[in-house]
């Protein structure tokens, strides 16, 4: 089942994180590009799990004998009916500093109170098996917008993105938390588990 797991992605904090969760899985790890793959994937779906299979599939045709993994993760803001969704890496211009798109938010729901002031990250991945078929799996963590940017850990939105229940924002957590918590920690872990049932381990 597979000689090797490639992850249609360019981008390297994502492969360091799906490394790191995958290490025991006794099988190689590679991005698309170490796997000899240059090309560029439109993501033109209008949900998360249309853009991680279109992904996944676009790779795996190119090379059907490896298990093949794609994610697509966002934002969802229930005050702005769930944008910025599948664009949050295009909101206010996929160039825009992201202080700037944090703070095009934060104004957007200036004076909202905080009951409604909920979101959610959301992180889907696909997985395409040479002889099982495709897997698609959905994970988030629950939050608020908060009030203000604060924290510097973390990358885009975690500044404003405010857990309750530890009374800070992503941007304010250790690495290892957010880990622990995330959307994306969630889901690799399912997937890595998916995997090693499939292949036996
Ligand atoms: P993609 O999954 O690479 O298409 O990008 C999704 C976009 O969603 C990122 O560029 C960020 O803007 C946002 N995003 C996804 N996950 C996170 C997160 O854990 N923290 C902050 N922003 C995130």
């Amino acid at each position: 089942m597979g000689k090797r797991i490639i992850f249609a992605t360019k981008n390297e904090g994502k492969m360091v994180e799906i490394a790191v969760i995958m290490r025991d899985i006794g099988m190689p790890v590679v991005s698309m590009e170490a796997a000899g793959l240059a090309m560029d994937i439109v993501e033109d779906g209008v949900t998360f799990e249309e853009n991680a299979l279109l992904k996944a599939r676009a790779v795996a045709e190119i090379f059907p004998d490896d298990i093949v993994l794609a994610d697509d993760s966002g934002l969802e803001i229930d005050y702005l009916n769930g944008e910025p969704g599948v664009y949050s890496a295009r909101f206010a211009g996929r160039d825009t500093p992201y202080e700037e798109k944090n703070r095009i938010l934060l104004e957007k729901l200036e004076g909202v109170a905080d009951a409604r002031r909920s979101a959610r990250f959301v992180c889907v991945i696909a997985a395409i098996f040479p002889d099982a078929g495709e897997t698609v799996i959905r994970e988030t963590i629950e939050g608020q917008i908060a009030h203000e940017i604060s924290g510097i850990h973390g990358f885009g939105y975690d500044p404003i993105f405010y857990v309750p229940k530890y009374h800070c924002t992503t941007a304010e957590m250790s690495p290892a938390l957010k880990n622990e918590l995330s959307h994306r920690g969630k889901a690799l872990r399912t997937i890595n588990k998916m995997i090693e049932e499939k292949i036996g381990k």
